[in-house]
């Protein structure tokens, strides 16, 4: 595609408040795509209500709106779109891409955990929908900062879940049907997504979906190389006092200094939307919080 038609999008998942590698996909999505020339939507990913929290959909937008990023059209909501879900699973069943699984818990667990063929020894009254990944299925995507990403999807992941046994679907099926529906041709996000590239793209070419580029921020890290939880967040996103968070955010993109237009939320973007360089974004599966603070070295 080219410049006219890039889309991008942010997509949180509504579990807790937007903390800084949200922040960071937020706006590493937003400035790609502003930098192309493209458009930006929101799309909020509640498809697990036991994992949500009361409001937080509604608190992570006001956030978004508190640092300037508007999505260029209503945001989507996944629970609304359950039977776009269902048509999808519904093709790829007919096709024999999909199939229903009576394993257990424990089946699997005697498996190793991988899921490569229905060993259930009796039937259950709420089995899951699995994708079907035949022995020896690899999918090798070339990802703009991760470089090249190749995975045995059957012996890693083997034949994955679309819709759970208690009824509510995967992220993996409603992220492909979503990311085409809305017509995405750029995804940004985190790193912790790389590897479920390689099952987004089976879906995509088992449901004749295009499959838009990809590029994969770093993973930010504690000092100790330890995932930043949500809980234990070194830096909250405060939609109160958005500046601090805008700087740490420039600097964890790799961007070079910025030496004016930094007073308001409103002129920071604008800067940030002018000196956006592409190229300097990090190619580093993981960056350290402690490196955010190192622009006075
Ligand atoms: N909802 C997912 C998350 O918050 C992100 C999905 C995506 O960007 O593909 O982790």
């Amino acid at each position: 595609p080219d410049a006219q038609t890039y889309r991008g999008r942010f997509a949180p998942s509504p579990t807790g408040p937007l903390h800084f590698g949200s922040l960071l996909a937020a706006f590493g999505s937003w400035l790609a795509a502003r930098h192309a020339g493209g458009e930006w939507l929101i799309r909020i990913e509640d498809l697990d209500p036991p994992r949500e929290a009361p409001g937080a959909a509604e608190r992570q937008m006001h956030t978004l709106q508190a640092f300037g990023l508007a999505s260029d059209a209503p945001a989507l909501k996944q629970s609304e779109r359950g039977a776009h879900y269902q048509a999808a699973l519904d093709r790829l069943l007919a096709s024999g891409a999909a199939f229903v699984c009576h394993c257990s818990r424990s089946d699997l667990a005697d498996e190793g955990g991988v899921h490569r063929a229905c060993v259930a020894a009796s039937p259950r009254p709420d089995p899951a929908i699995r994708f079907r990944v035949p022995a020896g299925t690899r999918v090798s995507f070339e990802d703009s900062l991760q470089g090249r990403f190749d995975q045995d999807v059957a012996a890693d992941v083997g034949d994955f879940v679309l819709r759970r046994t208690d009824g509510l679907w995967a992220y993996q099926l409603a992220v492909v049907v979503d990311d085409a529906a809305q017509g995405i041709t750029d995804v940004v996000r985190g790193a912790d997504l790389l590897d479920s590239t390689p099952r987004q793209i089976l879906l995509q070419r088992a449901l004749d979906l295009p499959t838009p580029r990809y590029a994969h921020l770093p993973l930010v890290v504690d000092a100790g190389g330890r995932k930043l939880s949500k809980s234990l967040a070194a830096l909250p996103v405060d939609p109160a006092d958005p500046l601090p968070a805008m700087h740490a955010v420039w600097r964890a993109l790799g961007q070079a200094p910025l030496t004016a237009g930094t007073g308001s939320v409103a002129a920071m973007l604008e800067a940030m939307h002018r000196s956006f360089d592409p190229a300097r974004l990090p190619h580093t599966p993981r960056l350290a919080l402690a490196a955010l603070h190192n622009d006075r070295d």
